[in-house]
């Protein structure tokens, strides 16, 4: 039996696993190619842990619902077609958009899960190829907000800016928004010794998996009114301030602008943000004074504090506080955010996003701009500028977007208001949609371009730390499938787009690492030979220097070397005037399943064991609104209405219903959540929706 080293298809944590490949393993299916089974390694972030998702993931593999021929729509038909016709077709019908309603009019949609050699090469085909200004991702629904404040604080967006292993002599972890226990399991690990230390306190509406670790022992859990983090975190600060628990050492001399913070929290008295938050005044002082108590001090946030209208300023009051305590940049104490997505950290850098070029720099940039066309081999005038974030250019659709490419993308499922997402894609002239299944997005596509999976491709992903890893080839793809850089190379050349267009991931890796040099994302020095063997791989890495595990040390990214302490306002802390019957709708993942649910809930173990999405309410809510154990339930408002399946928890508070967004169909609740964004991020508000809830009819 062979065994291939690599990192697990899905989240952030990238768990390393082995691919395991022989004749002893049970049969599979596609092209009765070999079976490939999953073992554990040994990894700093996983410690040889997997979660089921890991664990099941092979099964992807070799599924029977892959797409594995190129299809072509017939009216309401799939029909299978060449490789040769179908981007002679899609090149003409591209060029032909192009000519007819300017390069604009063709828009591309990439993903937080793409390799960096993807996301890099998706950059440069959608502004050298394509040559439009519309490209965005869906990270932009997942770590937009904590990206603006981390780089508006520190000048420098990644996650943690420190390993994950720092965790394991931690005191006191604040853990605002994320529920790892469900999301990254092996995660936990390196909580324990906290919560052993009675020093894990989590910010949660429910009483998620996560909080539930906080049950034995002195643990914390704050269960505020969502949507109302930012008013909570301000409250805390302002105890902080005013006990004088703040360092003032660190606060002079590493950082700036401070005396606005003091001024901006003045007003949020403990009575005050009880009021609002519903927290009550003693947390709110446990939690300042334990913040306070000594070293050894984390600040996490995830996406429950991040997804929302004011996410930007919600994260950046986390990271006044991180700052004020004189966490950041200290050894054993700090400040993170946990990202989600399996590449969200590179899949950020390398200019997938509207307004980047490679090396996570602004389009903007002359400097930049220059370097980057050098590398392509083009002219810096021929670069688009910047083009809008996601959710606007979804809105586009249909209008000023008569085409649409989308590369590791669900946003049937995953963007806000996806039924109107869904009835724009049904107004382009043209929608290509590269995937492995045919997922909810492919099935509105004119075209399906079939692609390798993790197992079947080399390639690098960064982690939540920073950490850039190798993935490697453990089988062949199937008879029929392409890679993505190889469609991207084809209509390159069929569009006659300049530059060099390479197929293999380490060429384009390479190219790559020239574009980034002296960016803020630096992977000058890397290579996937240096890769093979360099564990500690962190950017930035600069040519002819080692990786940063630890940022902030000495200096922070600014020109001045300090943090900026930005003050921030809640907007919107007076209670929303809604209707008795109004509830608020919080959505968020499950244990069994990963973003859109396009791969998992292909995987017999995790279906079997999570087949639908199960509305989590309140039973004295449930009684009042005539609604028993495992009824079906109806969640509806101005833009859609959802099924699913009463599950009655004590752990919800009695205003507020969670839905997990991993569901499609009549189950998919992003139909209820609203296309507002943050004015800074552009973060979609998933986290807050108002709905009615009633007991529908039994299907
Ligand atoms: Fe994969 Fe994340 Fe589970 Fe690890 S925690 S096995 S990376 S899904």
């Amino acid at each position: 039996m062979a065994t291939t080293a690599s990192h697990c298809p899905y989240c952030a944590l990238q768990c390393a696993m082995s691919l395991q490949t022989g004749a002893d393993l049970p049969e599979q299916q596609v092209d009765h190619r070999p079976p490939v089974g999953i073992g554990s390694r040994d990894f700093p972030t996983n410690r040889g842990g997997l979660c089921k998702k890991g664990w099941t993931s092979a099964e992807l593999i070799n599924s029977a619902g892959r797409v594995t021929t190129p299809l072509r729509r017939v009216g309401s038909e799939f029909v299978p077609v060449g490789w040769e016709q179908a981007l002679d077709d899609i090149a003409d019908r591209l060029r032909s958009i192009g000519e007819r309603h300017g390069k604009d009019a063709v828009g591309v949609f990439g993903g937080g899960g793409l390799t960096n050699e993807k996301a890099y090469q998706l950059g440069k085909f959608a502004r050298i190829a394509l040559g439009t200004s519309m490209i965005d991702y869906n990270g932009r629904f997942c770590m937009s907000s904590a990206a603006a404040a981390g780089n508006r604080a520190f000048g420098i967006d990644r996650g943690m800016p420190f390993p994950v292993s720092d965790l394991d002599g931690a005191q006191t972890i604040l853990l605002v928004g994320s529920n790892v226990a469900a999301t990254m399991p092996p995660f936990i690990g390196h909580l324990e010794g906290t919560r052993e230390r009675n020093g894990l306190i989590v910010v949660d509406p429910r009483r998620s998996e996560t909080a539930r670790l906080t049950d034995d022992g002195g643990g914390l859990h704050l269960q505020p009114v969502p949507g109302t983090d930012l008013v909570l975190l301000l409250g805390i600060t302002h105890i902080v301030l005013n006990e004088k628990l703040y360092d003032e050492h660190y606060v002079q001399t590493r950082t700036v602008g401070w005396e606005g913070v003091r001024r901006s929290v003045a007003q949020w008295w403990p009575q005050r943000v009880q009021e609002v938050t519903g927290a009550p005044t003693g947390q709110l002082r446990e939690v300042a004074h334990r913040l306070a108590g000594g070293r050894g001090t984390y600040i996490l946030t995830g996406r429950g504090i991040e997804q929302h209208v004011d996410g930007t300023d919600t994260v950046t009051a986390a990271i006044n506080l991180s700052l004020l305590l004189g966490l950041c940049g200290r050894p054993g104490s700090g400040y993170g955010t946990l990202t989600g997505q399996g590449n969200g950290q590179g899949g950020r850098e390398h200019g997938q996003k509207a307004d980047q070029l490679p090396g996570y720099r602004k389009i903007t940039d002359p400097q930049a701009r220059a370097q980057v066309a050098a590398v392509w081999g083009v002219d810096p005038d021929r670069l688009p500028g910047p083009g809008v974030p996601a959710t606007e250019l979804l809105g586009r659709l249909g209008e000023q977007i008569k085409a649409l490419l989308v590369h590791g993308s669900n946003v049937v499922i995953s963007a806000p208001d996806a039924g109107a997402v869904a009835r724009r894609l049904a107004q382009l002239d043209l929608l290509v949609v590269c995937d492995f299944f045919c997922s909810e997005t492919a099935a509105h596509a004119d075209y399906v371009l079939p692609v390798t999976q993790w197992a079947e491709e080399e390639g690098t992903m960064t982690n939540l730390e920073g950490r850039v890893l190798r993935r490697r080839r453990a089988i062949e793809p199937p008879q029929g499938v392409r890679s993505e850089l190889w469609i991207m190379a084809e209509l390159a050349q069929r569009l006659a787009a300049p530059g060099v267009w390479d197929t293999e991931a380490a060429a384009v890796f390479d190219e790559l690492a020239r574009a980034s040099a002296g960016g803020i994302a630096d992977y000058s020095g890397l290579s996937h030979e240096l890769l093979d063997t360099e564990v500690e791989a962190y950017w930035p890495y600069p040519s002819g220097s080692a990786g940063t595990p630890r940022l902030f040390a000495e200096r922070f990214a600014h020109p001045d070397g300090r943090a900026v302490m930005v003050p921030v306002r809640s907007r919107r802390h007076a209670p929303r005037p809604v209707a008795t019957d109004e509830l608020t709708l919080v959505t968020g993942r499950l244990l069994e399943h990963y973003q859109s649910g396009a791969q998992t809930r292909r995987v017999e173990e995790l279906r079997s064991a999570r087949p639908q999405a199960d509305l989590q309410i309140d039973p004295a809510t449930a009684q009042r609104l005539g609604i028993a154990e495992g009824d079906p339930g109806a969640i509806s408002n101005l833009r859609g209405e959802v099924f699913a399946r009463a599950e009655l928890s004590t752990g919800i508070r009695i205003d507020t219903v969670f839905l997990p967004f991993h569901f499609g169909g009549r189950q998919t609740a992003n139909a209820l959540t609203e296309a507002v964004v943050d004015p800074i991020s552009a973060m979609p508000e998933f986290k807050r929706t108002q709905v009615s809830v009633r007991r529908a009819d039994p299907v």
